[in-house]
């Protein structure tokens, strides 16, 4: 690694007929090897084209730039390692391409900077690009979106997710946090904590009730992100504890100025044989059931508050109780496949309702409905949302193909159906237009595996690419 002093004045290419100019010294530091100013239109230094134009911010170290940037050229410092690089244009061939709602074949796909510019065949978009990658008999695919983790508070390794296969993890349970990543680095967004119950749910089993920091006007931003004191020692915060109506609205919209994506709700009685959270509350002085719930008008206020907000609320269901509050109140989604095997009645409702389902199938493979509600609810229409619980101790740190597995023997889905939950229908509620997708402007975040993974889902678990915004994180093609 080495840097140096560029005095030059770095001009950008002009955009839409408005040139900007870097005329102060920024600093470069580079991986071994200068950059090569080029009169090429490709070469950036800056990736102003496509972020400023595509996508709605530009992250530079700890700023956040959007349009105003144009309005002030000259005022931008930043290093090529905290800033947001653009490489040269990169064209991926490959046998298959899956572009996050159709597989398409021999087709090509051209990035550039952060943002997947076409879609297409070689021949049209070689003119385009000569940085070519001819990836053979290898399939394409966005990355893939986790929609049930709990990265933060469970302390898994971010990079080891990327690394296999999953390029955005919506963290539905852990601190309160904005959204990071995106450009080399796993794409995390969250709900912060759960809203829960007082003396339930998850803190009962857990600790690290943030329910203070939620309701205290004077808790600065850092103390929400501090680690909590929980049962097992120092612990970041995991739920919320609401009694009123409205305390729940307070923390809705706290949460949501703090960056939740969307809201996530605890109605857990416990008592589901086979659930994660009830071995734990089994034997050795596990809290007395049946643990408590919100009340109905407050659950209701929490999605009232949401809706309004513009964000989703997904549910923490495991059986018939939980399930008929949460569809009494309107809740959008359910995070897991309930564990108890659920009335017929609730799953027509939850289909009527246009309820979407969190999937979580392998960690709750030991539960005694979860394979009847699975079966059922598909047979009804309900839409699957691919969702593994990475933060469990029985799942793999990146793609899990035993879910995806699950997924297809209990749903009767085909493959793409389920890519499809993993990556485009995952993507529309996160709020980051095209995630998920390999359509113009998408993110540039990107997987590929040798052969056909819609023949074999394992190969996922270890893909040959992952470009994450554009970054080149994982690459088993070039290293042959
Ligand atoms: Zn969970």
């Amino acid at each position: 690694m080495r840097s140096y002093k560029n005095n030059k004045k770095l001009s950008l290419w002009p955009i839409m007929g408005l040139a900007i100019s870097l005329s102060t010294s920024p600093a470069f530091s580079h991986g071994g090897e200068e950059p090569t100013p080029k009169s090429s239109k490709n070469t950036y230094y800056f990736d102003a084209e496509s972020g400023m134009l595509n996508l709605p911010k530009v992250i530079v170290g700890d700023k956040t730039y959007s349009a105003e940037l144009k309005q002030k050229p000259g005022v931008l410092e930043f290093t090529v390692d905290n800033a947001v690089l653009i490489s040269q244009c990169r064209l991926l061939v490959a046998a298959r391409l899956f572009d996050g709602i159709q597989l398409h074949t021999d087709k090509a796909l051209l990035i550039e900077g952060n943002i997947v510019k076409q879609v297409g065949t070689q021949a049209e978009l070689a003119a385009q690009c000569d940085n070519v990658t001819d990836l053979g008999d290898a399939t394409i695919l966005p990355g893939f979106i986790e929609s049930h983790a709990h990265i933060t508070f469970q302390n898994v390794d971010a990079e080891t997710v990327l690394k296999h296969g999953i390029t955005t993890v919506r963290d539905v349970g852990g601190p309160s946090l904005a959204a990071t990543g995106g450009h080399g680095s796993l794409r995390l967004l969250s709900s912060g904590p759960i809203i829960q119950a007082p003396n339930g749910y998850p803190t009962n089993l857990f600790g690290g009730d943030a329910s203070h920091q939620a309701h205290d006007p004077e808790a600065s931003t850092e103390g929400s992100h501090a680690p909590a004191a929980g049962a097992h020692g120092a612990m970041t915060v995991i739920g919320a504890s609401v009694e009123t109506v409205e305390q729940a609205r307070e923390t809705v919209r706290h949460f949501v100025e703090a960056g939740a994506v969307v809201i996530k709700i605890a109605l857990e009685p416990g008592g589901e044989h086979g659930a994660p959270w009830s071995s734990n509350s089994h034997g050795h002085g596990g809290p007395a059931l049946p643990w408590p719930m919100l009340p109905l008008e407050v659950v209701q206020a929490i999605v009232d508050e949401a809706h309004d907000l513009g964000v989703t609320v997904t549910a923490h269901v495991g059986e018939n109780e939980g399930v008929t509050l949460a569809l009494d109140a309107g809740v959008d989604e359910w995070s897991h496949v309930p564990c108890a095997a659920i009335d017929e009645s609730l799953l027509q409702r939850a289909a009527d309702q246009g309820v979407k389902v969190v999937t979580t199938i392998d960690t709750l493979s030991n539960c005694m409905g979860i394979a009847a509600n699975t079966t059922s609810l598909a047979a009804k229409g309900v839409t699957f949302i691919y969702g593994s619980e990475i933060g469990h101790n029985d799942v793999p740190w990146g793609i899990n193909a035993e879910e995806l597995h699950s997924i297809l023997h209990l749903t009767g889905t085909s493959p793409l159906e389920i890519f499809q939950s993993a990556t485009s229908k995952a993507g529309e509620t996160l709020g980051i237009e095209h995630l998920g997708t390999l359509v113009q402007n998408a993110p540039a975040d990107i997987i590929a595996v040798k052969g056909n993974p819609f023949e074999k889902f394992k190969p996922l678990e270890y893909p040959d690419l992952v470009i994450s915004g554009g970054k080149t994180v994982v690459d088993n093609f070039s290293a042959q």
